[in-house]
């Protein structure tokens, strides 16, 4: 009987999960539009619904005219169900914000960590006294706290302990979720690199929404991917895929950073186009103080400049044959270009781009492509962190911190 009961079971998480994932992305809607868009039996949405408004997943958000019959209530998922916390542990600090259900921001705390690499024993404290100020300024009681996703640099190996890999900032199988809960947070906790939680906020209310195969190309210093096959993130046996970056461009070219010759990173991310530029200079100095505004004077020097124009005009074919390497591999419907480089490139030669990856990608594979720029801008990785625990309760239907029922096993206590 087991397995039919465990059928059971997951039959009604899966119409929850996908009546709830419906309101959430789709809602407001009536329960006759719930029932057209998700194939599901009026008695199934009437019934699921009704349970979710019990739990207080859902609330009723005003009526809408139908044709010639009574008006429909409409529904949508409780904002005030609960709070979602997200986390971006950058190299230079912590940002925290928290939401609500409709992902609106109610408080942001920015805390600075000491130069030059985050300790991993600092962040710990850093996230935990975060989280009790944001709790203060939104209002909000712990136990309100769904969960608090963490967007980290570099390589999270998800599986029974959570470990970071992080070669750039010297993490080497860090168990951040541990610290944290060290220090007194008892929230479930979510850790993601931050390039895909940037990735999944792109896909979710960004410009990846609708789309059901895409890659989000970040540039930034470095360079990254999350390529979405099938509406699910593609991870790979240890969760390390998408590192774009350092696929070979070029055989026995430039020094990366990862020791590698030849990466994608050493020519088009930001440290890679500036230190080119740098050198095209004659090892001159770009005579600008950080990164940012050294890439927008090279950017900004091309009408007057034949070598800046001859780097910009450089850089552009080598992001196209990076591009074009992720069209051939992928086939996606949509590539969004995004990272701060990413959207200052983007902006001003997107056309030379698209010709560029027109030029190395097979033309069948790009013809179904579009390449587009990020709309949530380059500081979206704690929106993307706080939608892990979303998809938990989406996925699972229901309130992520309820532990889930222990499968009862007939033994002959039980029986009697
Ligand atoms: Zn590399």
């Amino acid at each position: 009987m087991e397995p039919r009961r465990a059928t059971v079971r997951d039959l009604r998480r899966r119409n929850r999960s996908t009546l709830l994932s419906t309101l959430f992305f789709e809602g407001p809607l009536s329960r006759y539009e719930l029932g057209q868009r998700t194939g599901l039996s009026a008695a199934t949405v009437s019934n699921v619904v009704g349970e979710m408004i019990d739990d207080g997943l859902v609330v009723e958000a005003g009526l809408v005219e139908s044709d010639g019959g009574r008006p429909r209530v409409l529904l949508r998922v409780s904002p005030g169900y609960g709070s979602v916390i997200g986390v971006d542990v950058g190299e230079t600090g912590v940002k925290m914000e928290l939401f609500d259900l409709s992902m609106t921001r109610l408080a942001a705390v920015d805390r600075a960590l000491p130069p030059p690499q985050p300790d991993p024993a600092l962040v710990g404290p850093l996230i935990a006294a975060g989280l009790t100020e944001l709790l203060g300024q939104a209002g909000v009681d712990e136990a309100d706290v769904l969960g608090v996703g963490i967007g980290v640099p570099g390589t999270v190996e998800q599986g029974e302990k959570v470990r970071v890999h992080a070669q750039a900032i010297g993490w080497d199988g860090i168990a951040l979720a541990d610290l944290v809960r060290e220090c007194g947070v008892g929230a479930p906790l979510f850790v993601e690199n931050g390039a895909k939680t940037q990735g999944q906020a792109e896909m979710w209310f960004g410009a990846g929404r609708g789309a059901r195969h895409a890659v989000i190309a970040l540039i930034g210093s470095g360079v990254g991917a999350t390529v979405i096959t099938d509406g699910t993130t593609y991870r790979g046996s240890t969760s390390s895929a998408g590192e774009w970056g350092h696929t070979t461009l070029m055989f026995g070219g430039r020094l990366c950073r990862c020791g590698a010759r030849g990466c994608l990173e050493a020519y088009v991310g930001a440290e890679g186009i500036l230190d080119r530029f740098r050198k095209a200079r004659g090892g001159r100095a770009i005579p600008r103080p950080d990164e940012q505004s050294q890439l927008d004077f090279l950017l900004a020097s091309t009408d007057r400049s034949a070598t800046a124009a001859a780097v910009v005009e450089e850089t552009v074919g080598y992001l196209g044959a990076g591009i074009a390497n992720l069209v051939n591999l992928f086939n996606p419907e949509r590539i969004v270009l995004g990272g701060w480089a990413g959207l200052a490139l983007g902006t001003l030669l997107l056309p030379d781009i698209r010709r560029a990856t027109a030029a190395h990608a097979l033309r069948h594979a790009y013809e179904q492509t579009s390449i587009e720029l990020c709309q949530l801008g380059p500081d979206a990785v704690a929106v993307g962190a706080a939608t892990l625990p979303v998809e938990a309760l989406l996925n699972l239907g229901s309130d992520p911190r309820e532990r889930r029922p222990a499968r009862r096993s007939v033994t002959p206590a039980s029986v009697t």
